[in-house]
């Protein structure tokens, strides 16, 4: 290890393998129509049962004819439409109209847009010399009987959703949602909505934790706002791990007083880390109590949102059933230098542009783990990776754009 000021950190890959290893996927399914697929995992591959196309089609307005690369005069002998077709065999120097979609007739090899003709009573004349297969778009192009067409894990997106109705799919198996209970902790805490008292602060952290859960599509069980008391924490506990896959608590988690969140999760189940190399969001706890998993998130609105969208999501994720999301990574120019030392790996919010060569980031501002305003700015991290120290004005970083569960 090159220096780490604090070596028993668990590096963040690290901690997301140990997590991901850990957990279990949902077994149970439900059947859903199409319209209710949404961000739906997929339960078993599926195959196409026929080829779409289904049979060779035109891919333009114009005339279905058989080019042999020297006639341009042709006869107009009737017409295939989409969904009604031409069914004779066309002889050299017929052609037919055809229209976008509808079926190439037998006989014919190519389709010349209406563009590139002159039409005289049934006399067409091409005014280009088409090849075989012009405009053609063949059975089984897009996908051949038999093929899979989705894997088990995957997430539906509408053009997959589209795809699934071109296959005259009507419902589709997938996996139960997870079940996730969500709560706050800390006497300071208030409920927005109603008045602040003097050394009180708003509970941010629930609101933007079941915002990013409902980007992930699971059942949120909304358990609110416990104070810090041992009992009121060990009956929130308990209650939600009866109810839920999993449970997500912010606050309580470090060695302050009145931090009961690690002893309560030791006694009623098991913790497995709480001391993660990542910046911000160090003390984040992971465990379990019965069947539900357990994700001890820090405080400081900052580190809440970073450690459930950098190492509770991709677990979560394992969880309900679905293939992890590659994360796509980019190097940018770093517009600002960055003072650090080396042991954790810092997700700073910024900025991340291009100006058609070269991609820049700049940061969004005060860092501090409870300013949220430099991460409502933000459009990406710019990952100081963990062995990494300071760095200077148009050095090299990886930037990781923000997706959908931030924005
Ligand atoms: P803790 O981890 O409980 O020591 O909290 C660290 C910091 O985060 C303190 O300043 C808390 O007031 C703040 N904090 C804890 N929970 C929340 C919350 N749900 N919403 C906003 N701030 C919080
Ligand atoms: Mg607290």
């Amino acid at each position: 290890m090159a220096c780490c000021d604090e070596p028993k950190l668990l590096p963040v890959a690290h901690a997301i393998a140990q997590m991901q290893t850990a957990v279990n996927a949902v077994t149970q399914t439900e059947t859903l129509p199409l319209t209710q697929l949404l961000d739906r995992i997929n339960a078993a591959p599926l195959y196409a049962n026929f080829n779409v196309p289904g049979y060779d089609n035109s891919a333009m307005d114009g005339y279905a004819l058989y080019a042999d690369g020297v006639s341009r005069n042709f006869t107009l002998v009737g017409q295939s439409l989409a969904g009604h077709k031409f069914t004779d065999t066309l002889k050299p120097g017929e052609c037919v109209r055809i229209t976008t979609g509808a079926t190439i007739p037998q006989g014919a090899n190519s389709v010349i847009m209406q563009e590139n003709t002159q039409v005289q009573g049934t006399q067409v004349q091409l005014l280009s010399s088409p090849k075989p297969s012009d405009n053609i778009r063949r059975a089984g192009e897009d996908l051949s009987k038999g093929q899979m067409v989705f894997a088990a894990g995957h997430r539906f997106g509408p053009v997959d959703i589209a795809l699934l109705a071109s296959l005259g799919l009507a419902q589709v198996e997938v996996k139960r949602r997870l079940k996730i209970a969500v709560l706050s902790t800390g006497d300071e805490l208030t409920p927005p909505g109603e008045t602040l008292a003097e050394g009180h602060i708003y509970d941010s952290n629930r609101y933007g934790i079941i915002a990013m859960l409902n980007r992930l599509n699971v059942e949120v069980i909304d358990i609110g706002l416990i104070a810090d008391q041992p009992d009121l924490i060990r009956s929130a506990f308990t209650r939600a791990a009866t109810e839920a896959d999993a449970i997500i608590s912010s606050g309580g988690v470090s060695v302050g007083d009145a931090d009961y969140v690690k002893d309560i999760l030791t006694e009623l189940g098991e913790i497995s880390f709480w001391k993660v190399a990542i910046k911000p969001g160090k003390p984040f706890a992971f465990g379990r109590i019965g069947s539900a998993m357990f994700f001890g998130l820090p405080g400081n609105p900052v580190s809440a949102m970073v450690t459930l969208h950098q190492l509770a999501l991709p677990v979560l994720q394992v969880m309900s059933g679905a293939q992890p999301e590659p994360v796509l990574q980019l190097t940018a120019s770093a517009v600002n230098g960055y003072k650090k030392r080396p042991g954790r790996c810092d997700f700073q919010r910024a900025r991340l542009y291009s100006d058609g060569q070269q991609n820049y980031i700049t940061s969004t501002g005060a860092q501090g783990s409870g300013v949220l305003t430099s991460f409502v700015g933000a459009n990406a991290y710019a990952v100081l990776e963990a062995e990494r120290g300071s760095v200077a004005t148009g050095e090299l970083i990886t930037a990781i754009a923000f997706d959908r569960f931030l924005q």
